[in-house]
């Protein structure tokens, strides 16, 4: 049975579309259970009716045509239920619908199985047996694994339409959900970004030099054996016999023929070597992934990590030189902030990533650049995306693969009538950011995570508001020098004077590792992280505050920021670094003075201790990308609970709200520098709620201040009023959308004008 689904897998897996693959598994499953017939229906996203898309058995002519209404039938039973149903006597069940159209004659024997993707139901996989039969365990978890390998495969042919076609039914606009990661919409080209040996992300590229890929792929082979070889030999005698068996086990298979042939057969059918491979290991894998033995499905990773090693070699030999079209849509598995930056920005116009949430780095970034980001898009085929046209919208967090016409001249209007937009927001720069009733809002800057050009430092910031120091730490390969420092900082310092700017001392750890300084962790984002990692290494922070107390000489404007405080001790200590490094510069003559300093509020800790914290330093500044990650307990980059992570929670407006109050005791001014403050309908509930300050990513800027000049305080205090009771950040957003929209600033939050 194993081989057989060994085979299925494959040939499913080679089939060049939906179509192909079920009229593939409907043939292979029935001979391999010997039953009569073998169908698949698909579940109509809209109608929810299920519509017969193959069949081995019955008639041709009713697939495509015959749909049963939801709930209907044995199928309908199994769909509705998310469950397997296995009856010997199919018509003797309540439930029982017979279809005459399929020409039917009375099936006893039923086995239908859920094709199940992320909760969703998308269709039924049904054996039929004409005598009485009960299916046997084996038989129903050999169903059960086939429904599985189709449910990707459904899912990939929903986003690109081609499902519309299967079960001829008309459909509404076709697309993919994630996550809002930058706002804006965009029309472009799909460019896959994947990293180095990143196998899964590998996508599908024709070729036409057979040869060379044939030639390069064999020496990658070969070039593994022999590591593999080496690697042996040098262990032996350091580490347990039995692991030496994996070894053994990995040159087996590539001495022996399966997954060479398999991968040079696909090359000779166009594919180039690195996709070949991908598809290829990928069959592999899941083979040893869909067995019951614990042990032998593991081995699916050492055949991935094979997959990997071969890559590796394949992809040093021939660098990797990206064709960027004008209108790029960088799309990846894991896109990241290095590769984002590879991109020409002029020929950038937008980003999909299948993992991450708004608040993921990528997505800042994105933002930064005012291109338009979709995040955790989990269901998006990322090698089947290169070249393809898409559609992003960035408001709500949706793909469109290869969209119709009608989707395209809808998105058209709507980029269009954001340009317009931007252009009218364009029109406030210079004027000042304050509310209807005179209450100035000073707005500053977030920085530090690109080199961006001098236009940002534009006069409509009042300086900046959060410098992120660990660029330039995490672009090097090895822990930047004071000097090298000294000139970064000092250049922000003096392109703002005599504006403020506040420098954050280096936050690594979490989402943002060093790769020359690892830390390996369960749990990164609970862990070492922050001011941690600069209490436990002084010297790490003494010289970076040496560089930032030197680049300020003369300048003034400094203000130093501590991220991730958990308590009192660490601010104090801190505190007492910075004093040391100032009072050693003095010894050695520099004319350096001691700058205000400050906390970031992200844990939650911070919001119960703030008065306290706020007593030690010269201002607070409310880090609300990790106060909501703490507070909600959502890793602010998993896209699996990323309709978790929302940073308008009543939780996060009533932290807020105490960390104000806290403040207020000690006079000392609030900022909010996370994503939030770039949030045009956060903006009046952080007026409201007496925050001072906000600082943002330079793409949000116009936005935020076209709404804090439309409202006026006392009106913003009415409405924090309101929000602060709410039950959920649902019905936060709608109030705020509908205070927005009253006021004619609907085109700020979502598409269109
Ligand atoms: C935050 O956590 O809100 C913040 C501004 O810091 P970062 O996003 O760099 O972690
Ligand atoms: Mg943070």
């Amino acid at each position: 049975m194993l081989d057989t689904l060994h085979r299925i897998v494959k040939e499913v897996n080679a089939a060049p579309d939906l179509g192909k693959a079920l009229a593939t598994i409907v043939t292979l499953v029935k001979q391999a259970i010997s039953c009569d017939v073998c169908s698949v229906y698909l579940t109509d996203a809209d109608s929810r009716a299920n519509v017969l898309a193959a069949s081995d058995g019955l008639r041709q002519e009713a697939v495509g045509k015959v749909a049963l209404p939801p709930g209907r039938g044995l199928v309908g039973l199994v769909a509705e239920r998310a469950e397997p149903l296995n009856i010997g006597d199919a018509p003797s069940h309540p439930r029982y619908l017979r279809v005459t159209e399929t020409g039917e004659t009375h099936y006893r024997g039923f086995l239908g199985v859920p094709i199940i993707q992320n909760r969703k139901v998308l269709g039924v996989l049904v054996v039929r047996q004409e005598a009485l039969r009960e299916f046997t365990d084996d038989e129903v978890t050999f169903v059960f694994t086939l429904a599985a390998q189709l449910a990707g495969a459904i899912t990939h042919a929903q986003a690109s339409g081609e499902l519309d076609t299967l079960t001829t039914r008309s459909r509404g606009a076709r697309y993919l959900e994630g996550r809002p990661g930058s706002t804006g919409v965009s029309i472009g080209h799909g460019v896959v970004a994947y990293r180095m040996a990143d196998l899964e992300a590998i996508p599908d590229r024709n070729t036409d030099d057979i040869a060379a890929e044939c030639a390069a792929f064999r020496a990658a082979v070969s070039a593994v054996e022999d590591d593999l070889s080496k690697l042996k030999v040098r262990l032996s005698g350091e580490i347990p016999a039995e692991d030496h068996a994996l070894f053994d086990a990995l040159l087996l298979m590539l001495g022996g023929d399966t997954l060479v042939t398999e991968t040079v057969d696909l090359i000779k059918q166009g594919q180039w070597a690195p996709g070949a491979l991908r598809q290829s290991i990928d069959a592999h894998a899941q083979v040893f992934e869909s067995m019951e033995d614990v042990y032998l499905r593991e081995r699916a990773s050492d055949v991935r990590d094979l997959g990997r090693r071969i890559l590796m070699h394949l992809q040093s030999d021939s660098p990797q030189h990206i064709e960027y079209p004008t209108d790029t849509i960088l799309v990846g598995e894991e896109v990241s902030a290095v590769q984002l930056a590879e991109v020409p920005s002029e020929r950038l116009v937008g980003v999909v990533s299948a993992t991450g949430s708004s608040s993921s780095h990528v997505a800042i970034l994105a933002r930064a650049m005012g291109v338009p980001a979709v995040m955790g898009v989990s269901d998006l085929p990322v090698g089947r995306m290169e070249n393809r046209e898409l559609i992003i919208d960035g408001y709500r967090g949706r793909v469109y693969i290869a969209p119709t016409p009608a989707v395209r001249i809808e998105y058209e209007r709507l980029a269009e009538e954001e340009r317009a937009l931007t252009a009218e927001a364009e029109g406030l720069r210079g004027l000042p950011a304050e509310s209807t009733d005179g209450v100035a809002f000073p707005l500053f800057l977030n920085t530090g995570l690109v080199n961006e050009n001098n236009s940002v430092y534009s006069d409509d910031f009042a300086g900046i508001g959060l410098y992120r120091t660990e660029l330039p730490f995490m672009v090097r390969d090895r822990f930047p020098a004071e000097s090298v420092q000294v000139m970064n900082y000092r250049r922000v310092l003096e392109a703002f004077s005599p504006r403020p700017v506040i420098l954050r001392t280096l936050d690594i750890g979490g989402d943002k590792p060093l790769p020359y300084f690892p830390v390996e962790e369960q749990n990164p984002f609970l862990g070492w992280r922050g001011v941690r990692i600069s209490l436990a290494h002084p010297e790490i922070f003494l010289t970076q505050v040496r560089a930032m107390l030197r680049a300020a000489v003369d300048l003034d404007n400094l203000q130093i920021m501590l991220p991730m405080i958990s308590g009192v001790t660490e601010v104090d200590e801190l505190k007492m670094l910075i004093k040391r490094a100032h009072d050693e510069l003095v010894e050695e003559g520099y004319a350096v003075s001691m700058p205000s300093i400050g906390v970031m509020i992200e844990v939650p800790s911070a919001v119960y201790m703030v008065e306290e914290l706020a007593r030690r330093v010269d201002f607070v500044s409310v880090g609300t990308n990790d106060l909501t990650q703490y507070l909600l307990a959502v890793d602010r980059n998993n896209s699996r609970v990323a309709e978790l992570y929302d940073d308008l929670h009543p939780a996060v407006l009533r932290a807020l709200d105490q960390v104000v109050r806290g403040a207020r005791e000690f006079n000392r001014p609030v900022g909010v520098c996370g994503e939030l403050a770039g949030n045009p309908l956060a903006t009046i509930l952080l007026m409201g709620l007496g925050v001072d300050s906000l600082s943002m990513s330079a793409g949000g800027v116009m936005k935020v201040k076209w709404v804090v000049r439309s409202f006026s305080v006392s009106r913003a205090r009415q409405l924090v009023h309101a929000a602060l009771r709410m039950e959920d950040p649902q019905q936060v957003r709608r109030f705020m959308e509908s205070a927005l929209e009253d006021m004619g600033l609907g085109g700020l939050f979502r598409p269109g004008r």
